[in-house]
């Protein structure tokens, strides 16, 4: 029959259709027309027979498989999934002969055995009368796409390992709060035998899981509730925060301090979406530090009684040879003094630091005339000082209400540090201002000054800018600390401004009676 072959198919296949074609050619006027468009649509279009027979192949179809449309017509589309369960095909080919379109993701394997993913949406062919006569199946190569999601799923699973393993705790958190991910370590650190254990759980159950179990505090042993926790920070768009917990478990009795530190994660459209908590256990780091902290304490305490003796002794050494009249020993003596004073204050600063990490340095609270404070003690300064000038710029007839010795204490350690850190002689400048509220002492000097990065860190513990070789002006970083906590304790301030080699202006500032 003349209809049995409409086109033969050329050695490119651009064109095959079989017996069975005349009722399609029927169904539509336009044929050749959209033949056209099937063969140049990149996707692979495939023509069966009711029976599954391969009626029409386009270019695309060549293109994915490697078959040819001389290969293909004539079979069926099995040769092409030959992983895939025949019985399978069968029954998706039914599903779609009740005339439901099938929509898939099959694996293939081309002419030349690689195998390759397709996305493949099979429709039953119907004439203009409606009868069925074929499956139209259009298929298209996802096989990039498969691959990525395999490497991510197999990254996924790795990271899931990593993180498994990692000897911190992690936890993700969602905006509200919920826990989503929580590794083992995570979970031991909670007070929970697992992770799966601890995900099981609302954010309301686990918060009163773990308020109930944990008793969390800072470094001075005050409370911390979860909104002074990082993760608080964080979900409310805080890029980094970090905090020293420690965590007492009141049902086994166990204690362990950690630092956690968490930071958000945001969607793209800058809202939170995620914070992700890092728990580090510094128990042991700790524990050493804290049996280093009593150290200090009960060795500068130990020393205080001696050193006082030695001061004594030697000051009274010094009265009976000036009554003498023997002004060589005196001198030799009044320079043990000055070393003996020297060791004094060192072993005075020890013992204020650890009372300071112990939170039991004493306070008095008097009223004091601030300008009269800063007068006295600039004075005893210029006593000590042969090579600085200081001088005293205006007034605040302010009264503060605090500890004199302790603000002494600071305004001392500000003055000999301006001296000390100043190496040519000059002049240091202390002005004293008064608002509303606040009075403001501040101490200029002219000296090497404080490179930017460290001028936050120098209120540290034992922090010093100066290499720990260099002799020339000796210290161990206690003096601000020290001042610092005193600063805060009567509800100051205590700042730096500094450049390199252009001196350095500490200011304190105090609230005002
Ligand atoms: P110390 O002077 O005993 O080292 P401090 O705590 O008083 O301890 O000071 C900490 C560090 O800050 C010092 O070691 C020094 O590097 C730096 N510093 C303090 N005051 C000044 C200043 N006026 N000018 C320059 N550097 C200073």
């Amino acid at each position: 029959m003349s209809e049995t072959i409409f086109r033969k198919p050329s050695a490119a296949g651009r064109f095959a259709f079989f017996h069975g074609f005349s009722a399609w050619k029927r169904a539509n006027e336009n044929l050749q027309f959209q033949a056209t468009i099937l063969e140049n649509v990149s996707e692979s279009i495939i023509v069966t027979d009711l029976q599954g027979h391969i009626i029409y192949w386009n270019e695309g179809a060549t293109a994915l498989f490697g078959y040819s449309a001389q290969d293909m017509l004539g079979n069926t589309t099995a040769i092409l999934y030959p992983e895939t369960d025949p019985h399978q095909l069968q029954a998706d080919l039914e599903q779609i002969r009740e005339g439901k379109a099938y929509i898939g993701e099959w694996k293939g394997r081309c002419k030349d055995g690689t195998a390759i993913w397709i996305d493949i949406k099979t429709t039953l062919l119907r004439t203009s009368e409606g009868a069925a006569i074929g499956f139209i199946g259009v298929a298209k190569d996802i096989t990039a796409r498969k691959q990525l999601e395999e490497q991510l799923r197999q990254s996924r699973d790795q990271l899931k390992i990593i993180l498994q393993h990692i000897a911190d705790g992690i936890t993700v958190q969602d905006r509200n709060g919920a826990l989503i991910y929580v590794n083992d370590v995570g979970a031991k650190l909670s007070g929970f035998d697992s992770a799966q254990e601890m995900l099981t759980l609302d954010v309301k159950t686990l918060r009163a899981n773990i308020v109930d179990r944990i008793e969390m505090k800072d470094e001075f042993g005050q409370p911390i509730s979860f909104a002074d926790l990082p993760a608080a920070k964080a979900l409310q768009g805080q890029s980094y925060a970090e905090a020293l917990v420690h965590y007492g478990d009141r049902q086994i009795g166990s204690s362990l301090w950690s630092v956690v530190k968490a930071s958000p994660i945001f969607d793209e459209t800058g809202q939170v979406q995620y914070a992700v908590n890092i728990f580090s256990d510094l128990t042991a780091r700790m524990e050493l530090e804290q049996r280093k902290d009593e150290f200090i304490g009960i060795a500068s305490h130990e020393l205080k009684t001696p050193i006082t003796f030695l001061r004594g002794f030697t000051q009274l050494l010094i009265r009976k040879l000036k009554k003498q009249g023997l002004p060589e020993p005196v001198a030799m003596l009044e320079k043990m003094e000055t070393q003996i004073m020297r060791l004094n204050k060192l072993v005075s600063d020890l013992l204020d630091v650890s009372k300071i990490r112990a939170g039991n340095l004493d306070y008095a609270e008097e009223i004091i005339a601030i300008d009269s404070l800063v007068h006295d003690i600039a004075d005893t300064m210029q006593q000590f000082s042969t090579t600085h000038t200081i001088t005293i710029h205006g007034a605040s007839h302010a009264h503060i209400v605090g500890d004199s010795d302790r603000l002494g204490q600071v305004f001392t350690n500000l003055i000999s540090n301006a001296v000390k850190y100043s190496p040519q002689p000059g002049q240091v400048d202390i002005y004293i201002t008064v608002s509303q509220n606040t009075v403001t002492v501040s101490v200029r000097d002219y000296g090497i000054g404080i490179p930017k990065e460290h001028q936050q860190k120098i209120f540290d513990r034992f922090y010093r800018v100066t290499d720990v070789h260099d002799t020339t002006s000796p210290g161990l970083g206690m003096g601000l600390y020290i001042s610092s906590e005193i600063v805060k304790r009567h509800g100051g301030r205590l700042w730096v401004e500094s450049a390199e080699n252009e001196g350095a202006t500490f200011f304190i500032s105090l609230p005002v009676a």
